[in-house]
């Protein structure tokens, strides 16, 4: 129903509208969902069902949050402390809504693409930025795309504080996956598991990439169950590496 009223929206209204007036459209989208049975943890909504999208990712109707957005909003909240800067690569909306406004941060947004709402367009691989700048910076689901992956840990390492954390997560397979003459976009699909993406990680694949560029690194393993109060998502993996 929610994705049928979703079509029917973007088909009636034009793309810079829909933009304009997403909160509005969400806040009216999301009335049906309301109830007590869940709460998204950004938006503070009260839910009687997420809208489901499949086995692992389930949206909030009223902030557009993803399943992996709120387990990131729960990590920050508790790792985030006052004064601190921070620098989010491609943020989801509803996240950078909620940190744009909190007063005793400063929150800087980067999107290379353009298809997030950002402040830069930083290249992590050539981030023009002084180094030592960030205490925390949060790199979900962007070296998966980055050729230069080694580079720009570099770059995330020499722009964090000492005593920083970056906290990265990409799609993770058993094996790690990488070979730089598949360059069509459907042999990377079948390989690496998306059109854009350049390789695909394991964690302990990533861990030890991240390690030889100086960062130590701990693997944060995040469990719920499908009927998880948040909505969160199971099984779900984290690298958080420090800046000694
Ligand atoms: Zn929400």
């Amino acid at each position: 129903m929610y994705n049928l009223v979703k079509a029917v929206v973007r088909r009636v209204i034009s793309g810079k509208l829909l933009i304009k007036h997403e909160c509005l459209l969400r806040r009216i989208m999301a009335i049906p969902y309301r109830g007590n049975g869940h709460r998204c943890n950004i938006c503070g909504y009260g839910l009687r069902a997420f809208v489901e999208i499949n086995d692992e990712e389930r949206l909030c109707p009223k902030c557009g949050s993803s399943s992996r957005a709120r387990r990131l909003y729960t990590i920050l909240e508790n790792e985030v402390n006052p004064g601190d800067r921070i620098l989010h690569f491609s943020p989801p909306g509803a996240i950078r809504r909620a940190y744009e406004i909190k007063p005793d941060i400063e929150y800087v947004t980067t999107d290379y693409k353009g298809e997030f709402t950002a402040g830069k367009c930083f290249d992590i691989t050539d981030i023009d930025e002084s180094e030592n700048m960030y205490d925390k910076i949060v790199c979900y689901h962007v070296l998966e795309h980055v050729e230069e992956d080694e580079k720009a840990m570099m770059e995330l390492f020499r722009i964090l504080k000492h005593g920083g954390i970056c906290f990265i997560q990409t799609p993770f397979s058993e094996e790690m996956a990488e070979d730089q003459s598949i360059i069509s976009l459907e042999e990377r699909l079948i390989h690496f598991g998306q059109e854009d993406h350049v390789r695909i990680y394991s964690v302990e694949g990533l861990k030890k990439r991240l390690t030889e560029q100086g960062f130590g690194v701990e693997v944060l393993v995040m469990n719920s169950n499908k009927d998880d109060y948040f909505g969160l998502c199971p099984g779900e993996f984290v690298l958080k590496a420090f800046k000694p």
